[in-house]
């Protein structure tokens, strides 16, 4: 789960973290008042959505004044905000921080994340803040610095100390050295107290008078994890979650809305994975990821066309389903029926495997659906059909 920069300042200040003062705003109104309250002479006005790269795309602003605070709260409350993590469509700002100004001498980077090939919490920094990470990675991978830390140790102080020196901020004040210790251990103590899978300060920032601030805060909870921690269902933001992927969880289905053409049905996640690939590789593009868990019975196989259906950019859906648990009859007695009941309007392909796959080509064969309802044999063949399906 995603939550806001301004939600997350606040978790990771519980924690220790050092952020700028700032406060939320709804209205242009509210946000003046917040610039009042907060003091000063500079503030930053900054879009609240979940996608990074807002101040390329216009939507963090220095203010000098309250008439600048007013004039940029006006030009960013409701303004569709496009950058490259939010796709072409963009989203509509409908909240602002509005923080105090910071005198920035340097902007670094941190992060920490799960890493699945180590099977531990890794903690990246980077002298390149304020850049995208990827785009260091590619280009200047010797400029990541990383620390690995073990599960049953915790980050412990000497490796604290070795990214605060990598980041040569011993060059920049000794006196430094402290606080960013301290921040670094802050940072992980938030990141496990809150079950995260994501904390990333893009930029942390050294000030002109020589303090150490997260000046930007991403922080994304690990769902599965949920159940400890009631109060962050709080802060969730329905805005901006794909409407059909929250349909979809409350269903029990694990759904995730693409750019392509070609709804996706599958049993199982890494068989939704593989059928993705193999839509692409024969020149398709996936509608979705669709996990519809292994019991793929009628009712399941119903919500899962709506969800797939209600994507007006689907022109054809691939199901494929591997029979071992759940018999492939009784799989395609489901889908034959729950194709008429939903009422589906693009032509469905079906690569069944598996338990009793013979009766279920029969059935399908057999369903008065002629070309609306096909039947594959394999992957490659399903995939190339539903790729001819979509572009006929
Ligand atoms: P992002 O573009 O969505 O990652 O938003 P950030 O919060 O990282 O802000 C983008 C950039 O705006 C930062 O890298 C800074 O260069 C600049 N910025 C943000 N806050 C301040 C501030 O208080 N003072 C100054 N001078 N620049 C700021
Ligand atoms: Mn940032």
């Amino acid at each position: 789960m995603k939550i806001h920069e301004y939600q997350a300042k606040q978790v990771l200040a519980k924690y220790g973290v050092p952020v700028p003062r700032g406060q939320v705003a709804f209205t242009v109104d509210e946000a003046v008042k917040a610039a009042q309250t907060l003091g000063g002479s500079v503030w930053v006005v900054k879009a609240q959505i979940h996608a990074g790269g807002r101040g390329k795309g216009g939507g963090v602003k220095v203010s000098k004044g309250l008439d600048a605070v007013r004039k940029n709260a006006e030009a960013i409350l409701g303004m569709t905000l496009v950058t490259h993590q939010t796709g072409p469509q963009g989203r509509v700002v409908k909240k602002v921080l509005v923080e105090e100004g910071m005198d920035i001498r340097k902007e670094l980077y941190m992060s920490m994340l799960v890493d699945r090939d180590s099977q531990s919490v890794v903690v990246l920094a980077s002298t390149e803040g304020g850049m995208e990470i990827e785009v260091v990675a590619a280009k200047t991978p010797e400029k990541i610095l990383r620390e690995t830390v073990d599960p049953t140790m915790g980050l412990l102080p000497f490796q604290a100390q070795r990214l605060a020196y990598g980041l040569g901020l011993d060059k920049i004040n000794p006196k430094l050295m402290r606080p960013a210790a301290e921040m670094i251990a802050s940072l992980y103590k938030a990141f496990q107290g809150e079950d995260c899978s994501l904390v990333e300060i893009n930029p942390l920032v050294i000030t002109g008078d020589d303090r150490i601030l997260a000046l930007d805060a991403k922080v994304a909870f690990d769902d599965n994890a949920g159940f400890r921690h009631k109060q962050q269902a709080e802060l969730r933001d329905l805005d901006e979650e794909e409407p059909l992927e929250i349909e979809a969880t409350n269903a029990d289905l694990n759904y995730i809305k693409l750019d392509g053409n070609i709804g996706c049905m599958v049993n199982g996640a890494g068989l939704a994975m593989g059928t993705m690939d193999i839509i692409k590789q024969v020149g398709g593009e996936p509608a979705n990821f669709l996990d519809i868990g292994g019991n793929a019975d009628q009712a399941r196989v119903e919500k899962a066309f709506k969800i797939i259906t209600a994507d007006g950019n689907v022109r054809c859906i691939m199901i494929n389903i591997f029979g071992g648990i759940v018999r492939c009859d009784v799989v395609a007695e489901g889908v034959v029926a729950a194709f008429k009941n939903v009422g589906v309007s693009v032509p469905v392909v079906v690569r069944l495997e598996g338990t009793n796959a013979e009766k279920a080509h029969k059935i399908i064969a057999s369903s008065g659906l002629g070309k609306k309802l096909t039947m594959a044999k394999g992957l490659k063949d399903a995939a190339q059909k539903s790729v001819a399906a979509a572009a006929g």
